[in-house]
């Protein structure tokens, strides 16, 4: 919804001002899908509002539903005929996370990964970033399924090259549908010339580094846009990162076999985060891959778990991602809008 060009009509029109609060009110709350849902204001209002704007930026193309209920993919078509996907999945009960996309296609090719396959088209507008948590919101609780309680920037592209687009959708996010900025998640492959500014602008927005390989040659192929940004650089963003927010970073690790999947991968690890500041300070998730391409497979149950045990036992906290939505190609990875 173009909140500015609606505050600009209820203007023209010399409706009172109050008028475009009962809308961003009713349409924020994520319980509507059209404006002549808003009972809050007078029909003919509604009825000039749903002739004269789109409520929602994109059409829906398409929902598909994981098997067991705990995960939604939406296809969504923007106005210039792109296409990009969002996901929602429930991660505790009745609390679901919306799994957001900030481009058209992303630049970055992660090899790994469907998005990267397309390449980028354009960046996406903080308004069709937004929409994706209003379309996923108003879903879930048509459903009565719940209500989202975390938004995490890790679908398709690479948020902080749309920086400007990222901060207004954090920003009204957070003021209009009222999720916490600590309830945020942006996750980046390691854009070094953003990440000190993102600690400045959003230092409550919890921050994950798709790192995937503490290898500088190792990650140059698995995220070739790494090279640009390597890694005895970035380790100096992320210390005054955390010197400016004083926030743990999150460390997002893909699970490939033989390929990052070695015990000698656990202390490259090691020595990376140590390089940058004390153990403590790190969480590493371990994803297990999600099938895009017949090249890599996942690594096994068991390595997963021995990789986190090791860190875990060098006084790294680990986790192992649960995957969501695999079976409708909506699981990490995995997101294309294609
Ligand atoms: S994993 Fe993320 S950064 Fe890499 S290609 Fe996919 S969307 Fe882009």
């Amino acid at each position: 919804m173009d909140a500015n060009k609606i505050r600009e009509y209820i203007k023209e029109k010399g409706y009172p001002d109050y008028r475009f609060n009962q809308i961003i009110e009713a349409v924020f709350s994520g319980k509507i899908s059209s404006f002549a849902e808003i009972t809050s204001i007078p029909k003919n209002v509604r009825e000039e509002l749903d002739k004269k704007f789109s409520f929602f930026s994109f059409k829906n193309l398409g929902v598909f539903n994981s098997k067991n209920d705990k995960a939604f993919k939406f296809l969504f078509e923007l106005y210039d005929k792109h296409r990009i996907e969002t996901m929602v999945f429930e991660k505790g009960e009745g609390e679901w996370v919306v799994c957001v996309s900030s481009q058209v296609g992303c630049p970055v090719g992660c090899l790994f990964c469907a998005s990267g396959k397309k390449g980028l088209k354009r960046n996406l507008d903080w308004e069709e970033i937004v929409d994706q948590v209003l379309f996923a919101k108003n879903h879930i609780l048509k459903k009565k399924l719940g209500d989202i309680k975390r938004i995490v920037y890790m679908g398709i592209g690479e948020p902080l090259f749309n920086y400007d687009n990222l901060i207004k959708s954090i920003e009204a996010i957070n003021r209009y549908i009222k999720i916490g900025k600590r309830h945020i998640s942006v996750s980046t492959f390691g854009y070094i010339p953003r990440i000190r500014d993102f600690a400045k602008d959003m230092p409550q927005v919890n921050l994950a580094l798709s790192l995937h390989s503490a290898v500088q040659e190792r990650r140059d192929e698995l995220v070739p846009f790494s090279s640009k940004y390597p890694l005895s650089k970035l380790k100096d963003a992320l210390s005054d990162y955390l010197n400016i927010t004083k926030r743990k970073i999150f460390i997002e690790y893909v699970m490939i076999r033989g390929v990052n999947d070695r015990e000698k991968d656990v202390y490259k690890i090691l020595n990376f985060i140590d390089s940058i500041s004390k153990r403590k300070y790190f969480t590493v998730n371990l994803i297990p891959y999600n099938p895009t391409s017949k090249e890599f497979e996942s690594s096994s149950y068991e390595r997963i778990k021995e990789f986190c045990n090791l860190l875990i036992s060098e006084g790294v906290n680990s986790t192992v991602r649960k995957s969501y939505g695999s079976d409708i190609k909506g699981a990490c990875g995995q997101l294309a809008g294609y």
